[in-house]
């Protein structure tokens, strides 16, 4: 069936569906028979071939080449132990690698799409993935439709589709069945899957899911959520690739050294193969540990776990850069309502025919009384009904809005007012949006047409030229108009937000750009909208973390400026800003004055984009909130686009980094502080990871140049990396948080992860480095006993890191700070991690790893050299951490 040829009863009944939706069983059945509304993508990679991945490494094909030559010339027991550790490490690695996987697919399912259904003649939200043809959908401006299909009412609604007809220009729909054989671009009576709802709402049924929908049928041009590298880890790949190959060049070095101290192996190489190859395979195995290999999917895994951590608070990050950019978030810019404030309206104050009217009751209970009666109030009242998309309901004993608070509080004062629907009928609308700040609809009664209008009052004032007083209508004087926005800012002063009301009878042919015009203004109503407590104590925890918090809302100047004084935003000193006023500044002229304003109000979202690009211009690092369809733009260009979950528009959750769950602004600072935290644990472990390397570097070249023999053998040089890099190294991405990450500036954006490392990473390895010389010349002695001084040596370097691993630590979690056993993971690794190691040294294991046992005077020098560890605390270089 050509569903845009047929009329909506002829669809509905081909797609055996009513006005009140599917039921829920058969909604579950046609899921069964159709399948999930989604594109069938391409199969991600299983365990195997992520397994498969970890030998595509060189270092592990430079490994796998020493094994087979190892085996080649019978050390069979070299080859055995080396290739364990490459199929062990191939284990970790997948190990990390799915749970990173895994930890960015929870997201995605977090972050998918919606819809609103009506099933069961019930209204609910459902994931868009569950979406059956016969699914009655509703439709919003911001809305990105979530399946093919077929209108059955819309009011001024507009699609764009451009995505998918590369047409710009907004395509208006309507009910109404077209000619077979129209083109998909003139389809006005279905709308398409994945397109933009640019304007005024609708009712459709849904026609097609999947790959059954126009977008489906083009999906292999569609991609998935793309995946970026962050700054950090591309830094990370590339300063690992260098340091790759320094210690390629190095170990190549030393092999030429070792070789050239035995001139017998020179003179003649193929007899002294054995020989050749054990200096061969110190230089491998020294290469495979000092490349820091592992960083890169470590630093994965702690991002992809501190986006999990976000996603529990409610914070659900899209992409893995943004938990890196959130913790060096310098500047937060917020939305009032709803995100500072509570958004649960209530109207306290009605003015209209020059007095005030107190209304009594809290909350969306129509419980309560105006303090008088006007004559205006029938009128005032029916704009407040007619004007208006929210329903009020009693849901569990408790009374429950469904929409707009702004709105549905305007409900709750008609019922205490006694005003009800008296079957008016509403025709036409133009939608609210955040540029003009009103609303309009037209309603039908009988023959006469109303439009009734409502908005902030100086937009509303705007388009009269009349008043209603005392139920009578007058000309509307400049002095009238002067009195009437006096009494405004008096109510905004309460931190009230101020609504205004008008009307007129319209004449058929009325047309919508001469619509507001020529109006009756009615009265104001001004409502409150209690701050969130939380977002006080989180505006706190900013100011002690050196973010700045500015508030930019559509809202008036002075109610703004009332509340953010409540808050905490607006200080001493600290100016506040009308968004017209931004327009008569020059972007240079703007720039001057945004270190000191911090209340934008009366903003439109082009004005957003600006504050963010002077922001940034000073070097800040923006987060920006924002809900509507027009903010996308100042979403995308913030270094931290955030949108609000529940009252958010798809286009402003498609253009964000973070969707806030609850659009709480108190959840964007705990994200900030995951992402810093984040931060600190990937810094703490590279710190960690390196110094490891830069001891056994040093320990083996020093060696060769001093004319020693080599203070460990191959394999237990990969026992060192195994044991350093593996599991306490991961222990440490999952720190707890230091609270005094919260006390400390932002980081700057510029900023290198590497950041004054170098001092501590320089003198952990040489204390490290001079413990093991001191150990490995105590066991080899006037004897040269060979194995016991390389046992001692690789027991030194190992004990020597899992004692500095605690004091990678971040300051407040540091031994000395008594946080030893504050990370149960850290505490169990290094367990783990020790027990291995006397594993190696006291069971027939020992014979792999040429150990010998060690006495108790033994261990006596390796608890003295280990405790240099410490030493690096006591300097205090943690302190500017
Ligand atoms: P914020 O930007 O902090 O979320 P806001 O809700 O006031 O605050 P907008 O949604 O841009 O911002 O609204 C701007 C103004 O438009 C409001 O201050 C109010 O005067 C008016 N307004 C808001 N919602 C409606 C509505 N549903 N109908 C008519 N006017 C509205």
């Amino acid at each position: 069936m050509q569903y845009y040829a047929a009329t909506t009863d002829a669809v509905l009944s081909a797609l055996n569906s009513t006005l009140d939706g599917l039921t829920q069983s058969d909604a579950t059945k046609r899921l069964a028979e159709h399948g999930p509304n989604e594109f069938k993508h391409k199969k991600k990679p299983g365990i195997l071939s992520i397994f498969l991945r970890q030998f595509k490494s060189m270092i592990v094909i430079i490994l796998i080449i020493a094994v087979v030559i190892s085996a080649l010339i019978g050390e069979y027991i070299d080859a055995a132990v080396i290739g364990f550790i490459i199929v062990f490490n191939a284990f970790f690695g997948t190990y990390q690698e799915y749970r990173a996987e895994q930890a960015m697919e929870a997201l995605q399912r977090m972050a998918a799409p919606t819809a609103k259904v009506i099933r069961g003649g019930r209204e609910s939200i459902i994931p868009a993935r569950e979406l059956v043809p016969g699914d009655i959908i509703m439709l919003e401006t911001g809305d990105r439709v979530p399946a093919d299909a077929r209108l059955i009412e819309e009011l001024g609604m507009k699609c764009d589709e451009s995505s998918l007809t590369g047409e710009s220009v907004p395509e208006h729909k309507h009910v109404a069945q077209i000619k077979e054989g129209t083109p998909l671009g003139d389809r006005s009576s279905v709308v398409f899957m994945h397109t933009i709802v640019s304007a005024g709402h609708g009712l459709a049924v849904v026609t097609g899911t999947g790959m059954q929908t126009e977008m489906g049928k083009i999906a292999a041009m569609l991609h998935a959520v793309k995946e970026e590298d962050t700054p950090m880890q591309k830094r990370l790949e590339e300063v690992g690739r260098k340091l790759g190959i320094v210690v390629l060049a190095i170990c190549f070095l030393l092999f030429v050294v070792e070789v050239g101290k035995t001139p017998l192996i020179v003179a003649a190489p193929l007899e002294h193969l054995n020989e050749l190859l054990d200096f061969f395979m110190i230089a491998v195995s020294l290469a495979v540990s000092a490349i820091p290999e592992g960083l890169p999917v470590v630093v994965t895994i702690t991002l992809a776990f501190g986006l999990q951590r976000m996603a529990r608070h409610k914070a659900i990050v899209r992409n893995l850069p943004a938990v890196e950019t959130l913790g060096s978030t310098s500047v937060i810019c917020s939305d009032k309502t709803g995100t500072l404030t509570r958004n649960e309206m209530t109207v306290t104050t009605i003015h209209t025919s020059g007095k005030d009217i107190a209304v009594t009751g809290i909350g969306y209970e129509p419980k309560g009384k105006l303090s008088a009666t006007d004559k205006n109030i029938h009128t005032l009242m029916e704009i407040a009904l007619y004007c208006n998309d929210a329903h009020l309901m009693k849901e569990d004993h408790s009374w429950k809005i469904m929409g707009d608070p702004t709105e549905g509080c305007l409900l709750t004062v008609a019922e205490k007012a006694r005003i009800y629907p008296d079957g008016r009928k509403r025709i036409d609308e133009v939608t609210f949006d955040s540029n003009r700040k009103r609303m309009t609809t037209i309603t039908k009664q009988g023959d006469g047409m109303r439009a009734f209008m409502k908005g902030a009052p100086e937009s509303v004032l705007d388009t009269c030229t009349n008043i209603l007083v005392d139920g009578k209508v007058k000309k509307l004087t400049p002095a009238m108009k002067k009195k009437i926005l006096v009494k405004n800012e008096a109510l905004a002063a309460k931190a009230l937000r101020v609504l205004g009301f008008a009307y007129k009878d319209v004449r058929k042919g009325y047309k919508h750009n001469t619509l507001e015009s020529e109006m009756v203004f009615v009265g104001l109503m001004g409502m409150i909208d209690p701050p969130r407590e939380e977002a006080k104590r989180a505006i706190q925890i900013c100011d002690k973390a050196g973010i700045r918090v500015i508030m930019i809302t559509g809202d008036n100047l002075i109610t703004a400026r009332a509340i953010a004084r409540q808050l905490g935003i607006l200080k001493k000193g600290h100016r506040s800003v009308n968004g017209v006023d931004i327009d008569k500044l020059s972007d240079d002229e703007l720039y001057h004055i945004v270190g000191d304003v911090s209340v934008y109000a009366r903003v439109s979202p082009h004005h957003k984009l600006r504050i963010v690009k002077a922001l940034q211009e000073w070097g800040e690092v923006v987060a920006m909130t924002g809900d509507g369809v027009n903010d996308a733009p100042a979403l995308k260009s913030a270094d931290i686009g955030i949108a609000m979950g529940i009252t958010g528009t798809d286009v402003s959750k498609e253009a964000a980094d973070m969707v806030l769950q609850d659009d709480n602004f108190a959840t964007i600072v705990v994200a900030v502080e995951e992402g810093r935290r984040v931060y600190s644990n990937i810094r703490n472990f590279i710190k960690y990871m390196l110094s490891a390397n830069f001891d056994e570097i040093m320990v083996v070249t020093v060696a060769a140049f001093a004319g020693l023999p080599v203070p460990y053998l191959p394999i237990q040089i990969l026992w060192i990396n195994l044991v350093t890099d593996g599991f306490p190294a991961l222990a440490l991405g999952v720190d707890p948080p230091d609270h005094a990450i919260m006390t400390q500036k932002p980081r700057k954006k510029e900023e290198s992860v590497f950041n004054g490392m170098l001092t501590i990473v320089v003198l952990a390895g040489l204390l490290s480095f001079l413990g093991t010389m001191i150990v490995f010349l105590y066991g080899y002695g006037p004897e040269h006993n060979i194995d016991k001084a390389r046992t001692l040596a690789f027991t030194a370097s190992v004990l020597f890191e899992l004692i500095f691993v605690f004091n990678c630590r971040s300051a407040a979690n540091s031994i000395p700070n008594g946080g030893v056993f504050s990370n149960k993971w850290l505490v169990g690794a290094v367990a783990l991690s020790f027990a291995l190691q006397l594993a190696v040294i006291y069971t027939p294991l020992a014979v792999l790893f040429g150990a010998v046992p060690l006495a108790l005077n033994d261990w006596l020098a390796l608890i003295i050299v280990a405790s240099f560890a410490a030493v690096p605390y006591l300097g205090n270089l943690w302190a500017r951490d």
